[in-house]
């Protein structure tokens, strides 16, 4: 999962990126409105923190500009003034969601992990369950049909998650990379490999099928 977190206040950015990391999220920081706008033009983020404040240009403005040019992303908005016209206008210009300022950080995880599931859940049935296997965000571990939990790494965790809201595509390693790591990861295709090795091991080898040249395609092994 790759987000990209528009927010000029330095401090506030400063204690969000490691707490979304941790989190088991990729984060990208814009610091104006301009920026984020072309940003999220370029890259396909699985959902946008966006703070309304922003130099250059205001995050309303930023976020009817995405939605004119179809960019469907999930937007979860950041606003200082808790008012009701706001609300009503940050909604109308296609947000999926709002946080007031101040905010504790627990809520902004849960409202983010909220719509998440509801954009997964327009896009697959049952985002985080697939056949036997699922995925419990809460404390990234995995089950095989109910049983005990298998515990991943942080990296397991993303990447089981990028599979599982992926089903049945192919995905490439320059994908898994963006979905993995943001800008300032020196990322390496050997290194996924020896991700999604260790993956497999811990939940079945055939979860994961290796296309050659085109990537991996997670899906639900086939009954032998
Ligand atoms: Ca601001």
């Amino acid at each position: 999962m790759r987000l990209l977190l528009a927010e000029d206040d330095e401090t506030l950015v400063a204690g969000l990126k490691p707490l979304l990391e941790r989190a088991g999220y990729a984060v990208d920081v814009a610091t104006d409105g301009v920026f984020a706008q072309l940003s999220a033009e370029a890259i396909d983020y699985d959902l946008v923190i966006l703070d309304l404040g922003l130099p250059r240009r205001n995050g309303v403005d930023v976020l009817r500009q995405w939605r004119d040019a179809r960019r469907a992303m999930p937007v979860v908005v950041l606003t200082a003034r808790d008012t009701w016209q706001e609300k009503v206008e940050v909604l109308n210009a296609g947000a999926d969601d709002y946080v007031c300022k101040p905010f504790h950080s627990e809520e902004l995880l849960a409202r983010i992990a909220a719509v998440l599931k509801r954009s997964a859940a327009r896009r697959t049935p049952g985002p985080l369950t697939r056949g036997p296997l699922r995925l419990d965000e809460a404390t990234q571990s995995a089950a095989l049909d109910g049983g005990a939990p298998i515990e991943l790494s942080s990296i397991e965790f993303r990447l089981l998650r990028c599979f599982m809201l992926h089903a049945g595509q192919v995905l490439s390693q320059q994908r898994l990379n963006e979905h993995l790591y943001d800008h300032a990861t020196d990322h390496d295709s050997n290194v996924i490999e020896a991700h999604i090795t260790r993956l497999r091991r811990k939940i079945g080898r055939d979860w994961i099928q290796t296309r050659r040249g085109q990537g991996y395609v997670f899906d639900t092994p086939e009954a032998p």
